[in-house]
């Protein structure tokens, strides 16, 4: 699903890479945690998933394409198929909850047939059935992530990445969160989430990659936070 393959990413302007070699594999239907202290390569990481920025060095092959070799016009076609949650929700303001789960589907242009019938099924998927006509502002933190989450998920991709999704949330949202993030995974979707929550890595038990200054120091099958060799 996703590959990096000796990875060094160096942003312009600065000496120490953001990322150096790089290596690894997830595979389809897999949970992995991403760790390591702020600063130490994480988003990065997922911003070369997303094709947001490309390697410096080595290659990053998602959903069997080598993302450097992809055409800059290929690039919103192949993002469709990545759903993303970040830490600040990134919701659409001025549009009510169901517009801004429907807007991803409109930018594709899928039919106004499907758009009725998919966004209330993601909004029950994160159990927000209901709440279609409400502003995000109305809505709690935890809310407001699960109708990213809905919008993430409307399309049906087959990898959600999440950056720090319980990073802006209480302890107890954040746990409703984790579920519902271990829920979809059960479900199929690959999910990849960068995290400091170490509560949540020790209590998992999935794969753990954790980076140190740009460098993979770990990659565990069944992890928890901190470094257990
Ligand atoms: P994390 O997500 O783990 O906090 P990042 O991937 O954001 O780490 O950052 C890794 C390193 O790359 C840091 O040293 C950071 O300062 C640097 N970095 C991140 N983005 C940029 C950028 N756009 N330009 C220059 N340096 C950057
Ligand atoms: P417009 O008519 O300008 O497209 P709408 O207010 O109908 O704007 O909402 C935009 C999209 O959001 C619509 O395409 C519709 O499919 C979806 N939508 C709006 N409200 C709901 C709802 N209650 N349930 C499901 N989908 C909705």
């Amino acid at each position: 699903m996703i590959r990096f393959e000796n990875v060094t990413k160096r942003y312009r302007g600065t000496v120490k890479p953001a990322l150096s070699d790089v290596d690894f594999e997830v595979q389809r239907g897999e949970f992995v945690f991403l760790v390591g202290a702020s600063g130490s390569g994480k988003s990065t990481c997922l911003r070369l998933i997303l094709r947001e920025d490309v390697a410096s060095e080595g290659r990053v092959v998602v959903l069997g394409r080598d993302l450097r070799s992809m055409s800059n016009g290929k690039v919103p076609y192949f993002r469709r198929q990545i759903g993303a949650v970040f830490q600040d929700f990134r919701l659409l303001p001025t549009k009510t909850v169901s517009q801004n789960v429907a807007f991803a589907l409109q930018v594709i242009g899928a039919s106004r047939a499907f758009i009725h019938q998919a966004v209330p099924e993601a909004l029950a998927l994160v159990g927000l059935e209901g709440k279609g006509k409400r502003m995000p502002h109305e809505l709690s933190g935890g809310e407001q992530q699960r109708v990213a989450m809905a919008r993430a998920l409307v399309n049906r991709p087959p990898v959600l990445l999440a950056d720090e999704p319980t990073g802006n949330l209480d302890p107890a949202t954040s746990i409703d969160i984790m579920q519902l993030l271990a829920r979809i995974n059960a479900g199929g979707t690959t999910v990849l989430m960068a995290t400091h929550e170490a509560g949540f890595v020790d209590q998992m038990q999935r794969r753990v990659i954790e980076l140190r200054e740009g460098e993979m120091v770990r990659d565990e099958r069944h992890g928890g936070y901190g470094d257990t060799s």
